[in-house]
């Protein structure tokens, strides 16, 4: 028994080794990818479901590595967030989206708002909101065509700072939605303390959402009661089907971002279908 729990250890620590190295690799490159200009943008609309409208884009940041090759938020994200490098990687995601929303802006296309992710971990980077409301306005654009997406992690860390930097941003004219909702802790009293202009459903709650299954459409009324009871409106994340759809417009939904309309797009490709609309 011995023997094999020293094989097993073995093999445990060659995992953690390349596991290790492998992180190591990963955060190396995500060193330079900014000076490397490796990042780009992706936009994903978002529209209302009573006529299928186009009212925003969500912002999401797309890695090329020369080094690895595409790499996914959902793989570097979570590192940038634990080395510090996300300040810094939000801050270009926030210039680019507003560069972007002046180009289309400029081009005569239909305005739509343009949502951006914050990482909670910025919260506690003084002056923020001053930061962003300069880059808006060197980028000509109106804070009330820019929504910033934040989690509940915001007010599970330092919920006072939260509060109030929540306000700064609302006051400075900033739009500002709750991400992932459900997945948190966050309780209905924040939410109402906060005062959060959209609640967007996590798409853990959508993936099984049928008539037929009760559970997940009495979850999914229940949010959306409670986000019209807080005057929030409502955005389901991740639908793919007819039947998510359907189920969401008897629930009362107010809008829908998922690959049943369009995946994340590249800007030309978002220009092209905004002209259409
Ligand atoms: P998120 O903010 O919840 O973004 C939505 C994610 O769901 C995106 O994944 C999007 O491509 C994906 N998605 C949208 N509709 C569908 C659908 O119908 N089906 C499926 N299967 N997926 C769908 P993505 O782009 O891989 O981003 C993953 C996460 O990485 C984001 O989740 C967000 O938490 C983070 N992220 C992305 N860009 C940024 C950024 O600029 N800053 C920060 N801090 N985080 C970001
Ligand atoms: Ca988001
Ligand atoms: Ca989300
Ligand atoms: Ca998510």
């Amino acid at each position: 028994a011995k023997k094999k729990g020293r094989n097993n250890f073995q093999v445990y620590s060659d995992k953690l080794h390349a596991g290790a190295s492998e992180q190591l690799a990963l955060l190396s490159a995500l060193n330079f990818a900014m000076e490397r200009q490796e990042f780009s943008l992706a936009f994903q609309p978002q529209v209302a479901m009573k006529d299928r409208r186009i009212l925003g884009v969500e912002a999401l940041l797309r890695w090329h590595s020369t080094e690895l090759g595409e790499v996914s938020p959902g793989q570097f994200i979570p590192l940038a967030e634990r080395s510090g490098l996300i300040g810094e990687i939000d801050k270009w995601v926030f210039r680019e989206a507003a560069r972007q929303a002046r180009i289309w802006q400029d081009e005569g296309l239909h305005e739509v708002v343009i949502s951006v992710n914050l990482s909670a971990s910025r919260f506690d980077e003084p002056d923020l909101v001053e930061n962003l409301q300069a880059i808006a306005e060197e980028e000509r654009i109106a804070p009330g065509t820019i929504e910033l997406e934040l989690t509940e992690a915001v007010a599970l860390q330092n919920p006072e700072q939260a509060l109030i930097t929540i306000s700064a941003l609302r006051e400075a004219g900033f739009r500002v939605a709750l991400d992932d909702f459900g997945t948190g802790y966050s309780s209905i009293s924040y939410l109402k303390r906060f005062g959060f202009d959209k609640l967007k459903i996590d798409k853990s709650f959508i993936d099984d959402l049928t008539i037929e299954n009760a559970t997940d459409v009495a979850i999914v009324r229940g949010i959306i009661a409670l986000a019209k009871s807080l005057k929030m409106a409502t955005v389901a994340e991740g639908v793919e089907t007819e039947e998510q759809w359907r189920s969401l417009q008897e629930l009362g939904c107010d809008e829908v971002q998922g690959y049943i309309f369009s995946r994340p797009l590249r800007p030309d490709q978002l220009a092209e279908l905004l002209s259409h609309s």
